[in-house]
């Protein structure tokens, strides 16, 4: 069977559920089929030694990023978000149904945006569905055509065509997508708490956070628990923000009720403490809070109380990021961080003492399991041979003219960040961002 590889990959330093452990990778087929001792003399007709220096990872899965493609395609779009995923180590994406139009609310939309994907992707690509007023009806339809699960909002998305369900919508549909077993992911912020909190306006960055305050958020995770507690329907919960609401989390899951949680990069790097007004390139909801609340999210994740770590890129042209008058009220509400999401979690990771694996459990194993990627985010036999090579102890400004992504904007430019992806590499071959791409379109359950 030796004879058979494509690939053999030696590495003194696999990231693996078992630890960091030194091992010979043989791949077949795009998939990984040996893992033997380093010594082992598996040949392929491809050899590949990596350094001391340098990790093998899973190639990581980012199942929260907005590609904006079709009808938003100069804030982003499947070439620019997939060459810069591929850049960050990212392998595997799962795109909103918003902000493109049309938004993925029905079969005919999920088809449009698969025909406009198709042979544009550096890496493999699934997508979300929406669930929006009135489409009770398509959620099984878009289920049964692949979507991963279904996206909705407790207010105002940003955008007028992907509108907000209010309760009783919510429950509706949570009781639907309950009947196949399907998805329910929540944006949690709740409606009236955000219309009955100051308004934001201006530059400073104090006043646009009480526009959106702690208690929206974890008035809104509240509902959404009792609503799955009630109706069963499998729920995870985007991006959360507020620590005050992991203790309800803990306990949800403790009684059993089927709820994973994220938060993203931006949340586990920045305060706001440290924002300076006017700096609209932090704009997100819900906001960056203050720095105890961050290092809560650091405890969270520890114990297990949110389960993954994702982008949630969301970029926009950078006139909409408002950075010549800095107004927190007009500026569009997303920051860009695809290509930068590990190197982010790593600097700050290992400050904490988490080590890679701990980071390839939150980045690439617990997002995969989340969205039923059964062959993606582990090094294992039988999985997808998709793997970042990560040097960990190497460190980069950020420079923000050299990222992938459409516009030249994030919170993180000119910051130093540990670790360099050196490459990427999706089904056995290494990804070359200059060549024709290669990426699948994925269906739930299809990988
Ligand atoms: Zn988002």
């Amino acid at each position: 069977m030796s004879t058979e590889l494509d690939l053999v990959v030696k590495a003194p330093r696999i990231i693996s559920t078992a630890g960091e452990v030194g091992r010979c990778i043989g791949v077949a087929g795009g998939r990984i089929v040996a893992i033997e001792p380093l010594d082992s003399d598996l040949s392929a007709r491809q050899h590949v030694e990596l350094g001391d220096d340098e990790v093998l990872m899973p190639g990581l899965v980012d199942s929260h990023v907005h590609v904006n493609d079709p009808g938003r395609t100069e804030w982003e779009g499947f070439t620019s978000a997939t060459r810069a995923a591929a850049a960050g180590g990212v392998t595997t994406i799962i795109d909103m149904p918003l902000n493109s139009i049309p938004p993925t609310v029905d079969v005919a939309a999920l088809d449009l945006k698969r025909k406009t994907a198709e042979g544009q992707c550096f890496v493999d690509v699934g997508f979300w569905g929406g669930a929006v007023p009135g489409n009770v009806t398509d959620l099984r339809p878009l289920y049964d055509a692949g979507v991963f699960g279904f996206k909705c909002f407790l207010l105002h998305s940003g955008v007028d065509e992907f509108p907000h369900l209010d309760p009783p919508e919510l429950e509706a549909a949570m009781r639907e997508l309950r009947s196949f077993d399907g998805l329910m992911i929540v944006h949690a912020e709740d409606s009236h708490a955000i219309d009955r909190a100051p308004t934001a306006h201006g530059e400073s960055y104090q006043d646009f956070l009480a526009s959106r305050p702690r208690g929206a958020e974890n008035l809104a995770i509240a509902q959404v628990i009792e609503l799955a507690r009630w109706t069963g329907c499998r729920v995870h919960i985007l991006h959360v923000s507020s620590s005050d609401a992991l203790p309800m989390i803990a306990s949800a899951k403790r009684e059993g009720v089927d709820l994973t949680v994220e938060t993203c990069p931006h949340y586990l790097s920045f305060s706001a403490e440290e924002i300076p007004d006017g700096a609209t390139q932090f704009k997100c909801c819900p906001p960056i809070r203050e720095s105890g609340n961050r290092e809560q999210l650091w405890k969270g994740l520890e114990d297990g109380t949110i389960d993954m770590v994702v982008s949630d890129h969301s970029p926009s042209t950078v006139d909409l990021k408002c950075l010549d008058i800095g107004d927190f009220g007009v500026a569009w509400g997303g920051i860009s961080s695809l290509q930068l999401g590990l190197p982010a979690v790593w600097t700050q990771a290992r400050r904490r003492g988490f080590t890679l694996v701990d980071v390839a459990r939150w980045m690439c194993q617990a997002p995969a399991r989340q969205t039923g990627l059964r062959t993606k985010g582990r090094i294992e036999i039988g999985y997808d041979a998709d793997f970042s090579v990560f040097a960990p102890d190497e460190a980069f400004v950020v420079d923000v003219h050299k990222l992938h992504h459409k516009n030249a904007v994030t919170p993180y430019a000119d910051r130093p960040l540990a670790g360099v992806v050196r490459s990427t590499w999706l089904r056995g071959r290494r990804i070359d961002i200059d060549q024709e791409p290669r990426g699948r379109l994925l269906t739930r359950g299809g990988a």
